[in-house]
């Protein structure tokens, strides 16, 4: 149960599409000044060195935030991209990319004093190291980390007080147990807190439970009621290599911009992040 480090693909294609849709939606809802539950029910260790260890073994952020720094040296990107950029150069004092934020240290940066956060991560290494990474930043009295089960615990945090939230889901999918258990996850969650956004990150696998995934987060969307966008990146198409080559997200309540927002990143990123003709990307929503 506990092979899975998140260290091995920090800065990833994947991890950049998904840290790009986090910032994106948190900043917008941000924009009102309603307090708000952030939540990560897989949180990983917040802070990642690509420099050394783990991340050093297959160098995942060459096909993700080291690729698109070294295309935006010499091609002009989008301004989509400097909320996020912003936050890695805040990490990083020289022109390499020695620091990596994960997914809780995005959110513990962006709080502002209304906004709450709470942390859900399993692994024994990586919570130790998601505690000391964001124990730094001195927000501890808005921040929670719980060493429990995140599908599980989710739902005794809905709905938040406040009544706004957000909420990533990201597992590592190394378990098939993970598909059913994101189902269950999320109907409970939006039975109790219909309003919330969830992000919800998936690998493009050729499994089945992963080929579904899409299908069945739609079925379990629109029984609630609720709006949904599907954004998926893949970065080459080599059937027969093993390494992850897409990754998508799906939005339940996504903010209303985020469509606008996909539609100007993803040509630039298609082109950033593509290895070759085999590059694409796509969005689907409930209104299309
Ligand atoms: N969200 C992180 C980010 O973007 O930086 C990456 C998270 S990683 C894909 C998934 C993490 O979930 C791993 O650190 C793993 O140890 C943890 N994990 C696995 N099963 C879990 C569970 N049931 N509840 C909470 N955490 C879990």
């Amino acid at each position: 149960m506990f092979s899975y480090r998140h260290a091995f693909h920090a800065g990833n294609h994947a991890d950049v599409l998904k840290h790009l849709v986090l910032i994106h939606s948190v900043l917008y809802l941000q924009e009102k000044d309603g307090g708000l539950m952030l939540i990560d029910t897989h949180a990983g260790a917040g802070l990642y060195t690509l420099r050394e260890g783990y991340a050093t073994v297959s160098q995942e952020a060459l096909t993700g935030i080291d690729r698109l720094s070294t295309y935006l040296r010499s091609h002009t990107g989008c301004s989509e991209l400097a909320p996020y950029l912003d936050l890695i150069q805040g990490l990083n004092s020289k022109d390499q990319i020695e620091l990596y934020p994960g997914s809780p240290f995005i959110l513990a940066t962006l709080l502002r004093t209304q906004d709450r956060l709470r942390l859900f991560e399993l692994h024994p290494s990586d919570i130790e190291l998601l505690e000391n990474n964001i124990h730094q930043l001195r927000r501890n009295r808005q921040i929670e980390i719980r060493k429990e089960d995140g599908f599980a615990g989710l739902k005794s945090l809905l709905p938040p007080p406040s009544r706004r939230g957000l909420i990533l889901i990201d597992p590592s999918y190394e378990n098939k147990q993970d598909y059913f258990s994101l189902e269950i996850c999320l109907t409970e969650a939006l039975g109790r807190f219909a309003t919330g956004s969830y992000l919800i990150w998936y690998p493009i696998l050729q499994r089945t439970e992963s080929i579904q995934l899409p299908q069945r987060l739609k079925a379990i969307a629109e029984k609630n009621g609720r709006s949904w966008t599907q954004v998926e990146l893949r970065i080459t198409h080599e059937p027969s290599k093993r390494r992850l080559q897409a990754s998508g997200m799906f939005v339940i309540n996504p903010v209303w911009t985020l469509n606008a927002y996909l539609e100007k990143l993803l040509p630039v990123l298609q082109t950033a992040l593509g290895e070759n003709a085999g590059a694409s990307y796509g969005v689907l929503n409930s209104q299309t």
